[in-house]
């Protein structure tokens, strides 16, 4: 199935991005993040043994992340769009082996930048919205626009969760950019600008009107 990868460090507005790009030529977003809160939130095994590997900022097992993959494609949709996969070097391998990689877009931004923006950040814990104080602020302080409900931080949004989320972005993540740029599958977008800015780039990379 062809698939679109988006590569970045956390804040880097990869989830936003992919959501865009997702309702613009309706491909499957799989964002792998938000399948390990949803296994949480059930209290499934799954998210029994995932949550303080989650909550301290360390990365989930390789095979544990192909197994919550395998079981979300749905055949139907006619492309898949990953936001948060790969992380390590194996789950490229297992990317390049199993999809047909069309782009891999990498957001660029700096680790600063994307600290300011994470300590910025707010979700529903209902309706699962997403919102950020500096870029897109909900219209009453730390309320759904959408349900009404009180806004809350993600566990692993804390400074000591986000520097370790930031190490294993270095130590794990930044190697694949070689990786995919060997290929020649590697589009780089900054990701400093405005959200709308950003989704033309993307677009503009991937040939799309
Ligand atoms: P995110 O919402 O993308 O920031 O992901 C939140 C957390 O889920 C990460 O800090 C990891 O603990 C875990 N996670 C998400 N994607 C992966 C992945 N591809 N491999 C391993 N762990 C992941």
């Amino acid at each position: 199935m062809e698939t679109i990868v988006f590569l970045g460090i956390q804040g880097s507005g990869k989830g936003t991005q992919a959501l865009l790009l997702s309702q613009k030529i309706h491909y499957q977003h799989i964002n792998i993040g938000d399948l390990l809160r949803a296994q949480i939130a059930a209290q499934s095994d799954i998210g029994k043994r995932v949550k303080s590997v989650i909550d301290a900022g360390n990365l989930v097992q390789d095979d544990l992340i192909f197994e919550l993959i395998s079981s979300s494609i749905d055949p139907a949709c006619p492309g898949i769009i990953f936001d948060g996969f790969p992380r390590t070097k194996v789950q490229a391998e297992h990317l390049l082996e199993h999809f047909r990689v069309k782009t891999v877009i990498l957001l660029e931004l700096t680790e600063k930048i994307a600290q300011i923006r994470m300590g910025a950040r707010l979700n529903c814990p209902n309706c699962k919205a997403t919102y950020n104080k500096l870029s897109k602020a909900p219209k009453i302080d730390m309320i759904c626009d959408e349900c009404g409900s009180n806004l809350v931080q993600r566990d692993d949004d804390s400074p000591e969760a986000i520097q370790k989320r930031f190490e294993e972005f270095r130590l794990q993540t930044f190697p694949l950019i070689e990786l995919f740029e060997e290929r020649h599958l590697l589009k780089r977008v900054p990701a400093n600008g405005s959200i709308e800015d950003i989704f033309a780039e993307v677009c503009r990379k991937l040939d799309l009107k």
